[in-house]
């Protein structure tokens, strides 16, 4: 196989294209098909500065570097999430990543925060790890943007996750999921703008991006997720993908294209109003999620100096 602009020895095939590329003219496709999103999506402002969610995968050490290459200023985030050797090693990797290339980088841990890893969280709150996973990552991302003068937060989803994430929403009809499932939400109610600049590129283009330019990253996926349907609907669109491909990428774009249609801004769906009495983060009601998490685990939540102080500079 050849690649279908040089005529090289092809290192990837990309059928939903129905091409092939070598490694200098994949990575020239995949750094266009960022700048395009990024351009169509409305994602940076001149003089942003980034907060970036890195989590030790290939998609978030990945994006770090194509952020770079095109001379953003970019600030990494990694929270340790206290499972296991799962959370050491995505740590280690997203340090070691962040230290060989000179990327300042913040680690946090969810166990400073909350006084628990998130197995005990999950298992003590009754609650799915990825929900008591999720609500904490958003707290804490919110928090970290504002503290270090961030306007926006980037996160590494790819296509395959976008789109299987569409098939959950769509299948459950989660109204609320689904009208926020933009890859570029603004700023609202005291919540940091959010993007997804690797949403037209899929696991295989970036695991492909990854191993060429040698980045070491987490191979195995988080224990947590053993349940998690995301896998299953993934399976399943990646089958449909292989007897049509393309599928993927029409089913999510066919649904950004009719979004605003589908959910006309209302009242209903309002950012949050006021602000949580015990952390001053955006909320909807008297005390955020992740207050009255904390004060589950715990009935004498940290307050907000003692938490700021459980950061961690490179
Ligand atoms: Fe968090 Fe669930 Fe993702 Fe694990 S799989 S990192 S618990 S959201």
């Amino acid at each position: 196989m050849n690649c279908r602009v040089c005529k090289k020895k092809a290192v990837i095939a990309i059928p939903r294209h129905n091409t092939a590329f070598c490694a200098d003219c994949f990575d020239k496709y995949l750094m266009d098909q960022v700048r395009k999103t990024i351009k169509e999506f409305r994602m940076f402002e001149p003089g942003d500065r980034i907060l970036l969610a890195v989590s030790g995968g290939k998609d978030s050490l990945a994006l770090w570097e194509i952020l770079k290459r095109l001379e953003l200023d970019v600030l990494g985030y990694h929270l340790d999430l206290g499972i296991s050797e799962y959370s050491k090693e995505s740590t280690e990797k997203t340090r070691a990543f962040a230290e060989k290339r000179g990327y300042p980088l913040i680690i946090e841990e969810i166990e400073s925060e909350t006084g628990a890893t998130l197995p005990v969280i999950a298992e003590s709150t009754k609650r799915p790890p990825c929900s008591a996973c999720g609500l904490s990552k958003r707290h804490l991302f919110n928090r970290a943007a504002r503290q270090h003068g961030c306007q926006v937060l980037a996160t590494g989803h790819n296509l395959d996750d976008e789109a299987s994430r569409l098939l959950g929403n769509i299948l459950h009809w989660q109204d609320g999921y689904l009208e926020k499932q933009s890859p570029s939400l603004p700023a609202e109610g005291g919540l940091i703008r959010k993007v997804k600049p690797l949403n037209r590129l899929t696991e295989k283009e970036m695991a492909t991006y990854a191993y060429l330019k040698g980045i070491d990253y987490v191979i195995r996926e988080c224990p947590m997720s053993a349940d998690a349907k995301q896998i299953f609907y993934k399976k399943v669109l990646n089958d449909i993908e292989k007897e049509s491909p393309g599928t993927k990428q029409f089913f999510y774009f066919g649904f950004l294209e009719r979004l605003e249609k589908m959910f006309p801004p209302s009242s209903e769906n309002a950012p949050p109003a006021g602000s949580c009495k015990v952390c001053q983060e955006p909320c909807y009601t008297d005390i955020c999620s992740f207050c009255r998490l904390r004060m589950k685990l715990s009935p004498f939540p940290e307050t907000q100096e003692t938490a700021e102080s459980s950061i961690n500079f490179i």
